[in-house]
């Protein structure tokens, strides 16, 4: 039996380890290192928001994993609104989804999950590991892997310059979650986003919490803007109070629809922020002992693009068939960055890409494409499908030679200035 250890419970290092113990029960013992025990999750804070597209659901659903689908809200297509000036429904652009996305709570899925762990043979120990814990763990194991998310150990991994162009958050964020939201007489099952220009964005997500269907906000304010209004707001009802008073002015639309709603739980909200950065995979945590990162551990991005546990369940699938294929040969340091380099082509770095291209403001070629989706479906359907796979992005988005040319084959117009 080979041994693995992987630290942290969340997204990526649960459903690694859940894999492992689901494929070849027989031939990997599987070790979870988890901060906090199932009701402890239960009883927290939310984590995310979560939204999951159809490809990255897939992967779980492979592995017996879906334990959601007949209960979670379905996710149908998103409307997209532009509020210039704020308060006012710009410009809209509504797309359907190819197959519905969901959003699960992290706290319900990952508790879960540590529990289906343990059910399939898999052992669990219950601390938040140090970083001078790392070296005698990984003596230990044939392959260690740290999955902490956004938590201090992923700092063990040193920045990659290259592709690391902030030194701060891009976003002030706050999330809510809320029952009795009213129910949206258009488009039902539609992800909402209203983005005002220099301002920031707001997200309404329908969702599945630990008390059933839900509405869950997502803030994503400009740092130092008039959404940045999150300071010392510690409460779900504080943040609820405060989305109203910015949804009444930013989105009143909306407003009228959550004005009677209420926080979920004692849980439901987070306030904070993300410095997005891209990490070297592996590090050497003894002479000749190297740990590999996974997941938002090794590249974190702000979750505007809503890509983080998507990109997560792939690095998490990448990284279980690379196990498998393995075999009994040495999970070595050429392996692990090799590991790496394929999870990053493959997906993270087109997340990477798209979230810091609406981080830093979209271009104008891209304004201009969503405005020609306002009116063509076709341009609508492609961008908003995007999001579950933005590798499309690359054809015919993200360079203004390519969106123009694509928007002339659309449009039957030539590419204007
Ligand atoms: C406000 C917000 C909204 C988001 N919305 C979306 C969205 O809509 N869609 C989307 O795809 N992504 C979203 N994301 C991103 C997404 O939540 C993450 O990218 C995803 O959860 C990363 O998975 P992970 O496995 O790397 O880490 P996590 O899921 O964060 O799991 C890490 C785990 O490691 C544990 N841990 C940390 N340190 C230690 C330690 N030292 N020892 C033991 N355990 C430890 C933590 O407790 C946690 O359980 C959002 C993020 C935020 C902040």
């Amino acid at each position: 039996m080979r041994r693995i250890a992987i630290v942290g419970a969340g997204q990526a290092g649960l459903q690694l380890a859940l894999g492992l113990r689901t494929l070849a029960p027989d031939d990997y013992e599987v070790l979870v290192v988890s901060a906090r025990r199932p009701a402890e999750i239960r009883a927290g804070r939310v984590q995310s928001t979560q939204q999951m597209f159809e490809p990255a659901l897939a992967l779980e659903r492979a592995l017996g994993l879906g334990l959601w689908d007949a209960v979670a809200p379905r996710i149908t297509g998103a409307e997209l609104v532009t509020a210039d000036p704020p308060g006012t429904r710009a410009l809209t652009v509504t797309g359907t989804l190819r197959a519905p996305a969901q959003s699960v709570d992290l706290r319900l899925k990952t508790a879960r999950w540590l529990e289906l762990f343990e059910e399939r043979g898999g052992r669990v120990e219950y601390r938040s590991l140090t970083a001078g814990e790392l070296p005698a763990l990984a003596a230990a194991q044939d392959l260690t892997l740290v999955a902490t998310g956004r938590g201090p150990l992923g700092e063990l991994f040193g920045r990659d310059k290259r592709h690391s162009p902030y030194d701060g958050p891009r976003r002030t964020l706050a999330v809510v979650y809320l029952h009795g939201v009213a129910p949206q007489p258009r488009l039902p099952g539609h992800l909402r986003l209203i983005a005002t220009p220099g301002a920031g964005e707001l997200f309404l997500i329908p969702g599945l919490t630990l008390s059933g269907p839900c509405d869950m906000l997502l803030w994503e304010a400009v740092p130092g803007g008039p959404l940045d209004r999150w300071h010392q707001l510690a409460t779900p009802e504080a943040v609820l109070a405060r989305s109203l008073e910015l949804m009444r002015h930013h989105a009143p639309w909306e407003y009228e629809r959550c004005a009677g709603a209420e926080p979920t739980d004692a849980g439901a909200s987070l306030v904070g922020a993300v410095t997005p950065v891209v990490r070297h995979p592996v590090a050497e945590v003894a002479p000749g002992s190297h740990v590999l990162g996974l997941a938002d551990a090794v590249v974190l991005n702000d979750p505007l693009a809503g890509q983080g546990c998507n990109t997560a369940a792939h690095c998490a699938d990448h990284t279980l068939r690379r196990i498998l294929d393995r075999g009994e040969r040495p999970f070595d340091r050429a392996w692990q960055q090799q590991t790496f380099a394929g999870w990053w082509e493959e997906r993270a770095r087109h997340s990477t890409a798209f979230t810091n291209l609406l981080l830093d403001g979209a271009p104008e070629h891209m304004r201009q494409t969503l405005r020609a989706a306002a009116g063509h479906p076709e341009i609508a359907h492609r961008y908003v499908n995007g999001f579950a796979d933005p590798a499309d992005y690359r054809e015919w988005l993200l360079e203004p030679e390519r969106a123009a040319a694509y928007l002339a084959a659309v449009t039957g117009r030539p590419p204007g200035p």
